[in-house]
Formats: structure tokens, C-alpha cells, sequence
């Protein structure tokens, strides 16, 4: 059965990385028929963040990602928290000690310390505790059996860590990268549970995929250093036949392509990095911050996973727009590419744009019904329904809407500069006045588009001169702006009384 698993860590608001983590998993799991489970992976007690782990909830389901099993929803492996499962953990690392794959050390910070400044002195590239610096270290494999006895029955604080052998080479095979072979004299001895007693990260996420029974680990490319211990930690648990298939995404890089795009750069570089506005605490200096989120600025759920899925996934054809029932058919990891995906702004404008327009009239007015309710403007919901109408090829954003129509409700107080100096003229001017005296009065029924357009072609004719001549300054004098949408469907949804009235006030 398939089976995995989103284990974001609850140290913040999650990153539009952690999502297409999220969906990729997703999308196995449903194109597969299996389960998608969410696992918070909390055990750094001193990275929580409050506020972090229901923005994760909220954020996969506004994306429309469901969770099949774990946090918010529970299943047959609950806890699905890690820190709820803290007393799962100990058994494992002790059996690793019992069989000579883990072992106590009571090193101090201090002592830690002075290990790393000695072998940056000696300029060794990466300081690591290892098979060779172990052996100047205070750990149960060079103290003598009962002086460790002693340590322990004191309660003398330790760790335990993972020992590395010190020459073998370490391989798997990941979905994406194929063969990865890493030599061990580059893993470090890493800590498996710390003097408090909490598993860390490492020994943590193995257990839990191992009794969580996942098929398919897939997560971001930061995590395949990792990989090399994982496999080592499977090994020495004696679980490498059910061992997890690896899968590591490629890296997203910042839109000019120079680097790893980060937590940071979003709000910096112009675009939101998070799927939902955050309001948190800066790590650094402790002031409230706010960071912008696709869905407050503006973005369709859909837009957003529709981008996120091509970046790193492509499906082999020239098709583009896939509603989230048509990516799960069409994903496959043997289509996802190694090489790292730049992400672009104007792309996922370009997908919003288009499931902005795809949606119905009755669907879109609501978002400028709202914004006309603030601004105290009443407004028929068939009204709102035509105005989004003949907009919505226009806009961008829902909230658009208002700033883009604002001139149905609002008669113009300035006009287009460029427009009124080039275009206007006492000709002008006189063939606008003698539109607004030929045109029907509000109250008279059928005066639509078509109507008003031959009254103007009519009206502009008699006066000598050709449409072309008059139409951009008719615009300027009843909106105010250069462009707009089909100028006679505007007219005819402010009313022939209302244009009337505007073209006398210009003409004045
Ligand atoms: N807790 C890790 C994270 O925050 C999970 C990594 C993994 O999927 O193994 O990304």
C-alpha cells in the first residue's frame, strides 16, 4: 500500500516550498490510491513556534490538499504529534546501544566546544563527531564500562548518538536522483535523543515512518544529506526490507536564479512566499511581523497548486492549466526533475489571471459587492454580476474589481491627460454634446449596447466627422480613464440618463 507523509516542523509559517512538498505527496497518494498522512514533527522544543501548526492545518486545506491520517484528523497510528509520542522513542535508541549501533556520550558543551575550535585550528573542513573524534571524547566507548555505569546511576547528563562506521560506503536509490552513494567519514555521529530525553529529528522521523508503515518518503532536496543517515538508522533497526522509497524535489531558487529562495525574500523580492498571511514574532528582534500570503493578495487556491505543481513537475506535453483532479491523473515522480526550479512571479500571476476568468460572473460579483459595501455604495447583485462581466478579462486580482470600476459608481473628477490633449477639441467637444442630447433617457428600456453604439455613430456622422475621432475622448468624458473594457457595454450598464449626464459635466 502507499503510504506518506507531510512531516512539516512547526517553527514558523510554512513556505510555498513546504506546500509543493505537501501536493507532490498528495498527488502520489491519490494517483496511487493510497494515504496521505500529516505528521508534525515537533521534538526541538526550542524552534516551536505558537501558531504555527494551525496555520500549517489551514494552510493545506485552503490549497485543498486533504490529509487522509494524522494531526486534525487521527487515525489507527495516533499520536500523529511527535511530541505527544515522546515515550515511544527511548526503546529504540536503547536497542541501538544493546546492539553496538548507538552509544551514551556525556561530553559537555564546553567540551564540545573546544573539540570543534581544535579542528577548525587544525583547519579540518567540517568539524564533525566522528569515529575519529569520538576516540578523544567522554562516550561510553571510551570510558570504561563501569566508570559509565557510575555516570548513569549519577544521572549525569548524556546524549545518545549514532555510531558511524568509519569506512563503508552508504547507498540508496532515490526516485529522482537515481544511485546516491555517500562515503560514511562524511556522516557525522549524530545525536538520536537528547539529555532531555526527546528523540531528535533523525531518530524521530525514522521510527515514525517505520511504524507509520510509509512507502515513499518525499520531501525537499535540503533533506537528502540526511538520506545516508536514515538508511544507516533502517540498517542498524533492522528494518531495511520495508525501508521507505526516497524521493528528494529539487530546490526552489529565487527568480533571478541566484540562490535557494528562502522564508526572506518574499515580501523583499515582491511576491508572497507563504500561502497564508502570517502574523508572528521576528526570530530576530522580537517585533510582531507580518508577512503577505498568496491568499490575502489576492490568489485562487487553485492558481497557486496549479503553479506550484510545475515547479519541478512537468507533465511531457504543452498543456498548462490542470485542475487538481486532472494533476493527480497526470503526476508521476519519474517526471519530477532534478534540476532546480526558478520560481516566477509572473507565472503564477498568469495562472491566477486565468482561474479568475474562468469562474462565472455570479461567482466573481461577490468580491466587488464586498468592496463596494465598504466603500457604502449599494449596488444590485445583477448590476455587480455585468460589471465583473465586461472587467474581468481586464483584472488581475479580485480585489481589482473595485479599483478597476470604481467609474460605474463614481462619475469621473479628473480625466486622462494624454487622451484630453490630443483628442479633444471644440469639434470634439460639440459632436459629445449633441450624443448626449440623442440619447434616450434612463428610463426608456432597450438602450444597450448596440443601441447606443449606432446612436453614436449616427450622432458623430452628422456632425461630419468619423467614430474613430470621437470614441477615445467619449471614454476620457464618462470614465475618466484611456482604457477600459468594450466602451458601448460600459455605457449601457451605466444607463443612457447617467452618460448623459457625464458628457455635459466633460463638455463643461
Ligand atoms: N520535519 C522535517 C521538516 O520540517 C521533515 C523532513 C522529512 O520529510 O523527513 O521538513
Amino acid at each position: 500500500e502507499v503510504r506518506v507523509r507531510f512531516a512539516p516542523s512547526p517553527t514558523g509559517p510554512l513556505h510555498i516550498g513546504g506546500v509543493r512538498t505537501a501536493l507532490y505527496n498528495y498527488l502520489l497518494a491519490r494517483k496511487l490510491g493510497g494515504k496521505m498522512l500529516l505528521r508534525i514533527e515537533d521534538t526541538d522544543q526550542n524552534r516551536f513556534v505558537p501558531g504555527a501548526e494551525e496555520y500549517i492545518l489551514e494552510a493545506l486545506a485552503w490549497c485543498g490538499i486533504q490529509i487522509d491520517e494524522g494531526v486534525g484528523v487521527g487515525g489507527p497510528h495516533a499520536p500523529y504529534k511527535q511530541s505527544e509520542r515522546k515515550p515511544m522513542y527511548k526503546q529504540y535508541a536503547d536497542q541501538l546501544i544493546a546492539d553496538g549501533y548507538a552509544y551514551y556520550a556525556f561530553d559537555s558543551a564546553e567540551e564540545l566546544d573546544a573539540m570543534r575550535a581544535r579542528l577548525q585550528a587544525a583547519k579540518v573542513p567540517n568539524p564533525q563527531y566522528n569515529s575519529i573524534t569520538r576516540a578523544q571524547m567522554r562516550n561510553s566507548l571510551t570510558l570504561p564500562e563501569d566508570e559509565v555505569k557510575q555516570l548513569l546511576d549519577s544521572g549525569a547528563p548524556y546524549v545518545i548518538r549514532l555510531k558511524v562506521p568509519r569506512k563503508e560506503e552508504v547507498r540508496f536509490q532515490d526516485l529522482i536522483r537515481g544511485w546516491v552513494v555517500v562515503h560514511s567519514s562524511a556522516i557525522d555521529d549524530k545525536v538520536l535523543m537528547k539529555s532531555d530525553g526527546m528523540p531528535t529529528y533523525h531518530l524521530a522521523n525514522i521510527v515514525d515512518d517505520h511504524l507509520m508503515e510509509i512507502s515513499h518518503v518525499i520531501r525537499g532536496e535540503e533533506w537528502l544529506p540526511s538520506a545516508p543517515l536514515h538508511v544507516l538508522l533502517y540498517r542498524y533497526l533492522g528494518w531495511e526490507k520495508t525501508m521507505p522509497q526516497f524521493a528528494h524535489l529539487p530546490l526552489l531558487l529565487k527568480p533571478d536564479g541566484t540562490g535557494k529562495l528562502s522564508k526572506r525574500d518574499g515580501d523583499r523580492l515582491g511576491f508572497p512566499v507563504f500561502p497564508l498571511e502570517w502574523h508572528g514574532i521576528d526570530g530576530d528582534t522580537g517585533e510582531p511581523t507580518v508577512s503577505r500570503g498568496y491568499r490575502e493578495d489576492g490568489y485562487l487556491p487553485e492558481a497557486l497548486v496549479n503553479f506550484l505543481a510545475f515547479l519541478g513537475w512537468n507533465p511531457g506535453t504543452q498543456q498548462e492549466i490542470f485542475s487538481m483532479d486532472e494533476l493527480i491523473q497526470a503526476f508521476s515522480i519519474e517526471r519530477v526533475s532534478k534540476s532546480p526550479a526558478k520560481f516566477d512571479q509572473n507565472k503564477v500571476k498568469w495562472f491566477n489571471e486565468h482561474y479568475l476568468r474562468a469562474k462565472s460572473n455570479a461567482e466573481l460579483a461577490p468580491y466587488l459587492l464586498t468592496a463596494l459595501q465598504e466603500h457604502g455604495i449599494d449596488c444590485s447583485p445583477e448590476k455587480a454580476e455585468q460589471i465583473v462581466g465586461v472587467m474581468k478579462e481586464r483584472v488581475s486580482f479580485p480585489q481589482d474589481f473595485w479599483q478597476e470600476a470604481k467609474y460605474f459608481f463614481q462619475a469621473p473628477t479628473e480625466y486622462d491627460e494624454a487622451v484630453v490633449s490630443k483628442k479633444w477639441n471644440a469639434q470634439v467637444a460639440t459632436a459629445l454634446t449633441a450624443y448626449a442630447d440623442g440619447l434616450p433617457a434612463n428610463s426608456e428600456p432597450s438602450a444597450n449596447a448596440e443601441v447606443l453604439k449606432s446612436i453614436f455613430n449616427q450622432t458623430v456622422e452628422a456632425q461630419g466627422m468619423k467614430p474613430g475621432q470621437v470614441l477615445q475622448a467619449l471614454r476620457v468624458a464618462v470614465t475618466g480613464a484611456a482604457a477600459g473594457p468594450d466602451l458601448f457595454e460600459t455605457l449601457a450598464i451605466l444607463g443612457s440618463g447617467e452618460v448623459a449626464e457625464r458628457l455635459r459635466k466633460a463638455v463643461a
